[in-house]
């Protein structure tokens, strides 16, 4: 069963205005778990909207969204987000990591929100940083850590809820090339270890020649590469 398919999406913005934009025409892709898709589109071409419509953070005008199986459209806010909750995980371009937390608290707090004890919660986290090479940085606050190092935080913290699929927004896109490679192959080691379908959009064509596949979105649709 596949972990993400986006069948027919398409979105407009500004409908009936001068400024009408459609940016996506018929979108259709299928993520298998385990599978690690690369995102490849210039800056205006709809990325973010392809992102946020397949985590659920925006509608398409048509086309339809299934998670794990289970059709998104029709569905109550509130089963919304428990997909988004219990099946999805973020990663943006910024880590947007709560700065008064340590990494450790960044990584525990989504899963109190989703009701896993303050103990097991502490132990998963402590094992995500740890399989990033972060081990001795728990305790640290953001403003402690590198850029990379909190990137890396916020990978552990988009999979603490072990989610089927991770959808990443130039997760690297901030860092130094040197810095990003490492970064990214933490990244590669946690999604392989976990078997979850990631789509990870990227500027960068050598980052991306190494996941499975490489698509292209281009004219408001996907195309391989
Ligand atoms: P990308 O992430 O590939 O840079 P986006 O998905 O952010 O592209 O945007 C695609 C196009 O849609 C851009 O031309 C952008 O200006 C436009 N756009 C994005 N969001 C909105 C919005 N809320 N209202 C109007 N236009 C938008
Ligand atoms: P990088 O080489 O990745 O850019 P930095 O030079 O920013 O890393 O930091 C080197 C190390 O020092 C990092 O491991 C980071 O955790 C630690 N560090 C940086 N700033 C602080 C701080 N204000 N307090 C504690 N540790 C810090």
């Amino acid at each position: 069963e596949a972990a993400l398919r986006l069948s027919g999406i398409e979105k407009t913005y500004n409908r009936g205005l001068a400024s009408e934009i459609r940016v996506l025409r018929g979108v259709d892709l299928t993520l298998m778990p385990g599978e690690i898709v690369a995102l490849v589109a210039p800056s205006g071409a709809g990325k973010s909207t392809l992102l946020h419509i397949a985590g659920l953070l925006d509608s398409a005008d048509a086309g339809s969204v299934e998670i794990c199986g289970e059709p998104m459209q029709g569905r109550s806010d509130r089963r919304r987000t428990a997909v988004r909750r219990d099946r999805l995980g973020f990663v943006y371009q910024f880590h947007h990591l709560l700065p008064e937390f340590t990494a450790l608290e960044n990584v525990v707090l989504p899963q109190l929100a989703n009701g896993v004890a303050r103990r097991e919660a502490d132990a998963r986290a402590q094992g995500l940083l740890d399989s990033v090479g972060l081990a001795g940085r728990a305790a640290h606050r953001p403003a402690e850590l590198s850029g990379g190092e909190q990137q890396r935080v916020a990978f552990c913290r988009a999979m603490a809820n072990d989610p089927q699929v991770l959808l990443a927004d130039e997760p690297t896109g901030n860092l130094d090339p040197e810095t990003s490679d490492r970064v990214f192959a933490a990244l590669l080691g946690l999604v392989r270890d976990t078997g979850l379908a990631a789509l990870i959009a990227t500027h960068n064509l050598e980052l991306a020649a190494r996941m499975d596949r490489q698509l292209r979105l281009d004219a408001g649709q996907l195309r391989a590469i």
